[in-house]
């Protein structure tokens, strides 16, 4: 550490500058890019949540003095299991499908935005000063941006062993004597209560629409006409349980579900007054398409296809909910939250998820948007029978392939006639593949510019002459929809861990929203 000391002429205050080396070789180092990220954070954007925060804390400090007396309950742990099955949104229709946290309300706002600043904490909330708002706040998105989870024990590892780390995000590490100062690194616990207050508060929320928009506003995030979505899954902490039911046909019926317990610490819990809870609400089991079955939490992701921009991700309020019911809910908590987004778009890309007609127009009757899925070829096998000559298979798909081998190219409809046509593709020079097919003197001696073949439109009855999925451009638009899965993977993999290491799914959410506060600090840079 090197102690640099000038004393101005002017002045008789000497202005110490300490430069520590390791903080100059990161500001100098490419690979480095979180630290000129931190140490360029413009702070003066973030003055209002820092002051809701802080009447947060005084709430928070309030609140927790005075606990209601429960009422009483005699449930048992098994009412409680089936009750909890049954409140669940994959049991109960009228449940929300996305997860919607009850944030906690502030009951007096005592601290300005103006009278914050980075190490300007407000005086009395109570007996010591807090930690700062802006050094925190820094720590949880430093460790996205170091592609670490941004949960309160790996913040409190990076801080207490990267020093630069807790320097640039504006921490005095000179922890030798063990008392409290608001500018040293904060415990562990001190690191918890802020985390559970920003969630609590439903501010990491805030905070995520606040990013989001401040992009748009600025131009990094550019005006699309198009969304793309799909869901994701993150794997659950916690542990499961198979319960059998009887649904409303009278049958037995089996569905994993968390294990339920008590929020007290109460020692004869089977009859104490509490109720019964998920250990881990919205922790579901998640069926992947190659059959694999995941104990986990699901999110579901929206963004701009063409520039491959996440807009969001929300937890889904159990994960056991089928993908195709997630993004009309989820459509409309985006235009809720960013209403600005939602004349732009005129088409929303799904996968064969949302190949629904009744979803379709939803879409189109309340928002005038077309939805494009992708057509599910499972659902149908090829047709290989009463073609016309020559041809050898209908692939699910639409895509006609002849006996040479070739694909024909899809030309269009004639409604007149319902049917779809196709004619025999190109070589690179432009010349019909036809021409050098050993099959063409049964297939199409006379032809000169290639085969030519209608199929009549009852023979593909689950493709809509509409939109039918081999069309060039209905190929060309869903080119686009696989943008929303790199999407995933950098919320997911670069930018933190799908191993959760919290119960439930409000923190489930404050974890996708810290992920995006850094993913959209990240776009700026
Ligand atoms: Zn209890």
């Amino acid at each position: 550490m090197l102690a640099q000391v000038s004393i101005s002429p002017h002045s008789q205050l000497p202005l110490i500058h300490v430069v520590n080396e390791d903080d100059q070789l990161l500001s100098n180092n490419c690979d480095a890019s979180w630290y000129l990220i931190l140490k360029n954070f413009p702070w003066e954007n973030y003055r209002e949540p820092a002051a809701f925060y802080y009447n947060a804390l005084y709430d928070f400090n309030i609140s927790t003095e005075q606990k209601a007396a429960p009422k009483a309950n005699k449930e048992s742990k098994s009412e409680g299991r089936q009750r909890l099955l049954f409140s669940r949104a994959t049991m109960d229709k009228s449940a929300s499908v996305m997860h919607e946290m009850k944030a906690k309300r502030i009951k007096k706002s005592v601290v300005l935005p103006q009278s914050v600043a980075p190490g300007v904490v407000p005086k009395r909330l109570g007996g010591k000063k807090p930690k700062c708002f802006f050094a925190l706040f820094k720590s949880f998105t430093g460790a996205c941006l170091m592609g670490f989870a941004p949960e309160p024990e790996v913040v409190h590892n990076l801080l207490t062993s990267n020093l630069s780390f807790a320097r640039v995000c504006g921490f005095i590490p000179n922890n030798i004597d063990e008392r409290y100062w608001y500018r040293s690194i904060p415990s562990l616990r001190k690191i918890e209560q802020f985390d559970q207050i920003m969630t609590e508060y439903g501010l990491w929320s805030r905070n995520k629409w606040e990013e989001v928009r401040r992009n748009i506003e600025q131009g990094i995030i550019k005006k699309e006409n198009e969304l793309v979505g799909d869901t994701t899954h993150y794997h659950a902490y916690s542990g499961f349980e198979t319960l059998s039911y009887v649904d409303a046909k009278g049958k037995e019926k089996k569905k994993s579900q968390s294990k339920v317990t008590k929020n007290c610490r109460c020692e004869d819990q089977e009859n104490c007054p509490h109720p019964w809870e998920l250990a881990d609400d919205g922790a579901g089991t998640i069926v992947k398409s190659n059959g694999k079955m995941i104990w986990g939490h699901k999110a579901s992701v929206l963004g701009f296809p063409r520039q491959g921009v996440a807009l969001d991700a929300t937890a889904i309020a159990d994960a056991a909910t089928f993908d195709g019911e997630t993004l009309l809910p989820h459509v409309e908590m985006l235009f809720e939250n960013l209403p600005e987004v939602k004349p732009w778009i005129n088409r929303i890309l799904y996968d064969s998820a949302c190949d629904n007609g009744k979803l379709k127009k939803t879409f189109l009757d309340r928002f005038e948007i077309e939805l494009k899925a992708s057509f599910n070829p499972r659902r149908t096998k090829p047709v290989t029978e009463n073609l016309p000559v020559g041809m050898a298979k209908i692939t699910a798909s639409g895509n006609l392939i002849c006996n040479g081998g070739f694909e024909m190219d899809y030309k269009g409809a004639r409604f007149d006639f319902e049917k779809f046509i196709y004619q025999a593709p190109f070589d690179e020079n432009k010349v019909s593949v036809c021409s050098g097919c050993p099959h063409k003197p049964l297939c199409s001696p006379q032809s000169i510019k290639g085969r030519v073949v209608t199929i009549a439109f009852d023979m593909l009855p689950s493709i809509h002459p509409d939109d039918p999925p081999m069309a060039k451009r209905f190929k060309a638009i869903m080119m686009r929809r696989p943008s929303v899965e790199r999407m995933i993977k950098r919320l997911k993999r670069d930018l933190s861990d799908d191993r959760l290491r919290k119960r439930g799914n409000d923190s489930f959410q404050a974890y996708l929203d810290k992920t995006l506060i850094a993913y959209h600090i990240l776009l700026r840079s």
